[in-house]
């Protein structure tokens, strides 16, 4: 439940999040390039720059699966050895000697803060009614009731971070 959209209290708090893409896991970069698509809509809807692109260093153990899948599948220019990726990005000094990284520029930064405004915009232009501090106490496919005893209708319910228990019953 919360007081205003992006409220501190939900994941999506903050001005942003990082995307990348990620070795060895055809279904996480199928999502990627779909959201990115859905990205790009809505900056066209909302005029507003949401997704920005930028080269993304992902580094840690390199016996670590996302570490190993890179070096299995990323072409050997992008892969980084400890002393390189200090060489290259001098704030990451010091790094262990078993720690390998690589780089991709399938990645970038999406700003969340702008993004939940964007929609937030869009969904008022098509008259839509934001409730804010109102929790939901109850959810089917077709309703939600909320804890003032409220109940909406509609030919299908989208949830998210419902509880587990709402969902478990009812879906
Ligand atoms: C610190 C941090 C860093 C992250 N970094 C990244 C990143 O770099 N890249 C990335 O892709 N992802 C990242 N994530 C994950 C990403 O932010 C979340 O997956 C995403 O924001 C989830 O959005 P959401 O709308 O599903 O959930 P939320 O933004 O959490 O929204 C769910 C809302 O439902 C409300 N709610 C719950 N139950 C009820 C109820 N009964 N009645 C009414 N309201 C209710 C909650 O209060 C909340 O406001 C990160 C998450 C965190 C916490």
């Amino acid at each position: 439940m919360n007081p205003e959209s992006g409220y501190e209290g939900s994941s999506s708090f903050g001005d942003t999040r990082l995307f990348h893409h990620t070795p060895n896991f055809d279904m996480k970069n199928e999502m990627l390039e779909d959201s990115l698509e859905m990205w790009k809509e809505v900056e066209n809807k909302s005029g507003k720059k949401i997704v920005h692109n930028s080269e993304i260093l992902v580094f840690g153990d390199k016996n670590s699966r996302m570490i190993k899948d890179g070096v299995n599948e990323l072409p050997a220019e992008q892969i980084l050895t400890s002393e390189q990726i200090t060489e290259r990005y001098s704030a990451f000094e010091n790094l262990p000697d078993n720690y390998a990284g690589f780089v991709t520029d399938k990645a970038g930064i999406l700003k969340a803060k702008v993004a939940l405004e964007a929609y937030k915009s869009l969904c008022e232009e098509k008259g839509v009614e934001l409730k804010y501090n109102t929790k939901i106490a109850d959810v089917s496919k077709n309703e939600v009731k909320t804890e003032d005893g409220t109940i909406y209708s509609a030919d299908n319910v989208v949830g998210k971070c419902l509880s587990p228990e709402s969902i478990l019953l009812h879906f």
